[in-house]
Order: C-alpha cells, then structure tokens, then sequence
C-alpha cells in the first residue's frame, strides 16, 4: 500500500471526523436557533418539526455533495446484528432532460422498508410488512464510499421496534429515570445520564489468498477442519508482540478510515493466537460507541482486502489457538461526571457503595439475560474454551474492594488499601503507582478501576443486546434502593413529622447503608476473585446456584420466561411481542448458522477430502503394487495404504451422518426443538467427522491435500515490504 493513503502526524487534527456531519459542523452550517434545538433534541428529546428537518437536510445535502457524496441511505441494525442500508440518489431529474440535487426534511426523518425481509421473529408477516426507518439526531450522519448514512432506528407499521437500537435507547432512558431518582436523595440533580461504552475488538488478520481457498471460511468465517498447527501460541510470543509489516500497514489505514469517520480509536496491539489482533477507542455514549463499532468491523474487513489481507470476525475461526471477543467496557456519568469511581477511600463513599451494590445485583438477578444476550453459535465455540469467560457470569472486584464488600457484609470496619507505589527495587526507574484492582481476565464481569468490563460479548456481537440487558438490569436496581428508601423515609416522617434536611440526610445515608448491607448478603454468591476457567469454580459455582448456560440452545429460552417479559416490559423496553420476537430472530439465527455449518462440511468432504485421500491412496496402491513386483515392498506403504483406505469408509460414513442429521434437524418447525437438535445432534456429528479428517491431513500428502493447512494461514510469510507472497506449497487449487 503506498505510503500516501497513510496520514502524517500533522494532519491527526484535520483528517478527524472529516467525513461526519458532526456537532462542530452542524454549528457552521445550521442556524443558530436549528443548531440549538437540534442538539436540546437530541439530548433530551422533543418534537422535530418539518421546518427544522428541511433546514437540516439541505445542510446536509450540501455538505455531502461538496464531499463527493452522491447518494445517502438511512443506515441502521436489523436482528441479525448487522448494519443494513438502502442507498437512494440526491438526483432528481427534471422534465426538460436536466437533474438536480434534491433532499427534503421528510426524506431524512424518515423512510420505508419491507420488514418482513430482515429477521423478524414473526412480528412481520410478508402481507403486512411495513417497516419504517426513523432518523436519530443524537448519532451524527458520516460519508462512507460515496453515500451519507444516517443513523436510524426500525420499526414496524405496528410500531414494535424490529433492530437493536431501540430497546438500547429505551433502556437509557429506564435508567437516567431511575439514576435521577436514587440521586436525589443525594442531594444531586444531574441533568444527564450517561451510559459510556468502550469496545475492545478483536480480529484476525489472514492473506486473502488463503481465505479464498476455504470454502469455510469464506461461508461461515470460521474453519470447520484442520489439523492442529505445529506452533500455537504456547510460546506468548504474539501477545503485544512486533506488528509485521503488512499487517502494520493495514492498521494505518484503517486507523486513517476510522479517524475520518470521527471513531476515536486510540489503541492497537497483536493479541495472543498468531494473527491475532486488538483496537480500542475511546469510550464514548453508548449509542455512537456502538454505531462506531459496527463501523469499525464493516471498515476493517474492507480495508484488509485493500491490502491482499482477509479480516476474520469470527468468534472461533480456528481450533486450538484463542477465540476473538469483544469487551464491553461500562460505565455510568451523571453530568459527565463517571459514578463509578471509587475515589481513593471506597469504604467511606457511601453513593459508590449504593451504585455498586445496584450493579451486584443486577448481574446476580438478571445473570440469564446477560448470558443470552451474547448467545450465538459462533461463541458457544469460544466461551469457556480456557482463553475466554466460561458460560457461568460472576463478578470480579479485585482485592480491595471485595474485602470492602465482606467487611460490609459482616459489619466490620476496613480501611482501603489506597495507592501505593510499585517498589522494582531499581532505584532509576521512575514512580509507578499501584493500582487497588488486580486484573483478572477469567472473570466474565471485572470491576476495572472505575467501570465494568463485561468481557462475554463474541468478537462479531452488535453490543446493543447486552447493554440493554445491563441498563435495564442497573434501572432495577436503582429503583429497587430509591423505593426502599422512600418508603423507610416515608415511615420516619409519618411518625416523627416531617424531617429537616440535616435529619433526612442522616437517615437517607442510614437507610441506604442497611440496604447495600441487605442486597451485598443477598447476592454475594456473584462475586468471585479466583480462576473462571479451572474445573473447581464450575463445581463451586453450581454449589453457589449460579446458572451454567453452556450453549445458545441452553441461553434463549430464558429471554422469553415470564419474569423476564414482565421485567422489560416494566422499564418500557420492551413488550411480550418484542421479547418473543428477539427470541425466535436469535433462536432462528443458531439453526442457520449451523445448517450451513454443517452443508459447508458435507460439501467439503464429499467434493474435495473424499477425492483427495482417494488419489493418494489410489497412487499408493499403484506404489505398492509396483513395488511388490519389483519385490521392494514397504510394510510402511502398506500400512499408510490400509489406513487411508478405512478412512475413506469411515469419513464417507460420517459425512452421510451429518448431512442425514442436518437435514432432519432443518425439518423441524419449533424453533426450540430445532435448536436443541442442532446442539444434541448436529454438533456431534460435525466434531465426529471433523477429527476423522483432520486425522487424514496428517496422513496424506501435502501436494493432495485440498486447503490451507493452519501451519500456511496462522504463518504465512512475506516477501518483500510490499507484497505478501504465499510459501507455494504443492499445488494450488482454487474454490
Ligand atoms: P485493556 O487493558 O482492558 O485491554 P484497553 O485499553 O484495550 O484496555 O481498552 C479499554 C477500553 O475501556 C477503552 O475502549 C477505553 O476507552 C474504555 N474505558 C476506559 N474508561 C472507561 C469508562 N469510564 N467507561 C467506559 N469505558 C471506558
Ligand atoms: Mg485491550
């Protein structure tokens, strides 16, 4: 790639938000009064009138056509956790053979779509599919390949909410209503509330060449053969390791991409499989966090294939080395001001303890939601394959605070251990200060410093779900502590009249100690410092009552169970249909993914690993045959001969298995049936011929064998500084 399309560190501030109509330029572009109401909209909300649209529009028009934009398209998050959009031209041609560029207020706030072609879970029936697509201010409008996308959400002609940005935001809004309650009486009236989420992504970054050659990962993003590498990633060498080359390349680039699109993505680094990869932007409010990041995967595929390169999102994309995940850092603001932060004496910051307290519970109450909210195929492959949380949510909240929290608990004084400074014991190195949070990355849920990382989410996920879950979760809890306060303070004033405000602080802080006390003994069993992955904690954590949820069959029946419809449905997220809806979306989406898992498989084996063991064994059976008249028989030969020629038998008879067991599992209509025979049958059958193929590629030679081998992905060589070249190993065959 040439150095050009890379940014020099001079044009850092220029190249930054370039291609979106941000705040900065709706202010140079808009009316004083259109840019003040637009953004009072689009933090608090209120009616947008035809008059403010129109302005908006021709603003936008305008600024899009000077960037060379010639279409826009409402942009936004169907079920199936992707981004969609429909691209409509500015052109409007005129009678006498002209055109001009036309985009009216009505056009941007709002646009039609069929909702019965995007998962749908059944609210859309195809004779009534109506669905509209809805502009959302508080995400800015950006350029992308030509078009201006505008960030909207979907409902239908029902007005049920047919994406994922929808419950998300009706979840924001269930919390700053109940964060703004419990708040008052601490004496804090905040006028926002804001949820802050930083994704970490993880990807792999192989050649392209080798991705066009498996017809696994080019339909399901993941390979479903393949022997066991020579080198994993036992040596740690990868891990923060020298970024080679073209990957580095790439890395600018798409930093440069994303820089435009205004994602603040401000850390990159190798992770621990080879070829495996990390970025991080700044946390930002959830909604654009999570709009970024949908873009951050779609722009990071786009730029790797500019580079001879192949990025894989996949949650599992290859056995034996790491997963990919994605964490979803969390954390809450009242008027920019983030209430997570212990301050440096936990102990005595009493409104710390409160929020805490609520977020304990909600993880412990709501621990089934947050389980489904990330249940996929792909990550069942991943969770609790000892590189990622397993599938039972605990939380982690390094020393210092758990000992607060047991002291707490069993009502004994503590003193935090506050900063301290790390001694290496070299009296030239400078001052580092030790932080009161170890880090613990088996914990499926870790108190970082001064937010929660929920580390669970698959690298493909579209974070919506889950911190839909997790607000509304937090809602219930700062709900549950404002009431029980009210009505205690409601208790005192009935029988000691009406309190003076020193007196009703005092209580206030009285009451709500007795309910973190409460609710800390109540859900103590969440927490857990120790190791997630080893064996010991499943047994424990069971012992504790904890669910273990191993698999998305397991996870999505408890979406639809009747507390969790009943609790949605009080914080206004979502209703019965909703829910039911986002159960048969997800539920459906497991048999799809695995249905072309499992014809991926039959496909491979019947159309090249059949035919390739047959030529091999067929050429040494000619060898052996020679040979033997030549009387220069090799007992090896033989042996090798035998041996290929049962597997032949054996990966036939396995093949046939699984098709005859992805078929019958196809036919069924219950979504639920349907998945448990796709986790009961299905996936047996697929790991039976699996090792059974993989078992042949150590056998058979490597000019014959069809595909890739992991050895060639996860270490392909490079030649020079500007071209990838393939180790040419045997012949090459194309898919
Ligand atoms: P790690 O050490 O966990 O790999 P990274 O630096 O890769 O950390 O990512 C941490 C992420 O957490 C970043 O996206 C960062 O912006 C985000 N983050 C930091 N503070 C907060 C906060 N208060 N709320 C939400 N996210 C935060
Ligand atoms: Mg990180």
């Amino acid at each position: 790639m040439a150095a050009d399309t890379l940014i020099a560190s001079s044009q850092i501030e220029e190249v930054f938000g370039s291609h979106v109509f941000n705040k900065a330029v709706q202010k140079e572009r808009l009316s004083r009064a259109t840019y003040k109401k637009l953004q009072h909209i689009a933090e608090n909300g209120g009616r947008l009138t035809e008059e403010i649209a129109n302005e908006v529009a021709e603003a936008m028009k305008e600024w899009a056509l000077e960037h060379g934009a010639t279409y826009y398209a409402h942009w936004f998050q169907p079920l199936n956790g992707i981004t969609s959009e429909k691209h409509n031209s500015f052109l409007h041609p005129l009678p006498d053979g002209r055109a001009i560029a036309r985009f009216s207020g009505k056009e941007l706030i709002q646009g039609e779509t069929d909702g019965s072609s995007f998962p749908n879970g059944g609210l859309r029936a195809t004779f009534e599919a109506r669905g509209y697509t809805i502009w959302d201010p508080a995400s800015p409008a950006f350029i992308r390949n030509g078009v201006l996308c505008i960030p909207t959400a979907m409902m239908s002609y029902t007005q049920e909410t047919l994406d994922k940005r929808v419950p998300m935001l009706r979840s924001q809004v269930a919390l700053a209503k109940q964060a703004k309650r419990l708040l008052g009486y601490f004496g804090r009236e905040p006028k926002t509330i804001t949820v802050n989420i930083g994704p970490e992504q993880e990807y792999f970054i192989i050649t392209e060449k080798d991705f066009a050659q498996r017809p696994d990962l080019i339909n399901c993003g993941r390979t479903l053969f393949g022997r066991r590498p020579v080198k994993g990633q036992q040596l740690s060498e990868h891990y923060y390791g020298t970024i080679r080359p073209a990957v580095d390349r790439f890395m600018k680039d798409a930093n440069k991409r994303l820089w435009e699109l205004g994602i603040p993505v401000i850390t990159k680094h190798n992770e621990v499989a080879p070829c495996q990869h990390e970025l991080a932007p700044q946390y930002e409010p959830a909604s654009i966090a999570i709009d970024h990041n949908l873009l951050t995967m779609t722009e990071i595929k786009e730029v790797a294939g500019k580079h001879g390169l192949t990025c894989l999102l996949h949650e599992k994309p290859f056995n034996f080395v790491n997963g990919s995940g994605k964490h979803s850092n969390w954390s809450l603001s009242a008027d920019g001001k983030n209430l997570l932060d212990p301050s440096d004496t936990p102990e005595d910051n009493l409104l710390f303890l409160v929020i805490l307290t609520c977020v304990i519970s909600a993880v412990d109450k709501h621990q089934d939601l947050l389980r489904a909210s990330i249940a996929s195929a792909g990550n069942d492959q991943r969770l609790g394959a000892d590189e990622a949380p397993p599938a039972i949510i605990s939380m982690f909240l390094g020393d210092d605070l758990f000992e607060i929290v047991e002291a707490i608990i069993e009502g004994r004084k503590y003193k935090s251990h506050g900063k301290e400074l790390l001694d290496a014991g070299v009296p030239t190195l400078a001052d580092a200060v030790l932080g009161t949070t170890d880090r613990n990355r088996t914990s499926p849920f870790a108190f970082t410093g001064n937010k929660f990382e929920f580390r669970m989410p698959g690298s493909q996920e579209n974070l919506s779900g889950c911190n839909m879950v997790l607000n509304t979760a937090v809602a219930e809890g700062f709900d549950l502590c404002a009431t029980a306060i009210e009505n205690k303070l409601q208790k005192a004033e009935s029988v000691r009249g009406k309190l003076s405000a020193r007196d009703k602080k005092r209580a206030v802080s009285k009451f709500a100690f007795a309910w973190v006390k409460r609710t800390l003994k109540a859900h103590r069993r969440i927490l857990f410092n120790g190791n997630g992955y080893s064996a010991a904690w499943e047994k424990e954590a069971k012992a504790r009552g904890l669910l273990n949820l191993k698999t998305t069959a397991d996870a999505l029946p408890y979406l639809i169970k009747p507390q969790n419809i009943l609790f949605f449905n009080k914080y206004k997220v979502m209703d019965e249909a909703e829910v039911t809806a986002r159960y048969v979306a997800t539920a459906q989406q497991y048999a799809f993914n695995l249905d072309i898992e499992a014809s991926c498989m039959v496909y491979m084996a019947r159309h090249f690993y059949l035919p390739a063991i047959q030529r091999f064994s067929a050429d040494l059976a000619m060898a052996v045959k020679t040979k033997k008249e030549l009387r220069a028989t090799s007992a090896a030969e033989v042996a090798i001969l035998k041996k290929t020629a049962h597997a032949l038998d054996v990966i036939s008879a396995a093949t046939d298995s699984l098709d005859a067991a992805n078929k019958k599992a196809g036919a069924i209509k219950n979504p639920q049936t349907q998945d448990n025979a796709y986790k009961n049958k299905v996936l047996p059958a697929m790991a039976a011929l699996r090792e059974e193929v993989d078992a042949m590629e150590e056998c058979v030679g490597r000019e014959y064998w069809p595909f890739p081998s992991y050895n060639r992905m996860l270490h392909y060589v490079k030649a020079s500084p500007d071209k990838i070249q393939i180790v040419k190993i045997g012949r090459d065959s194309s898919y």
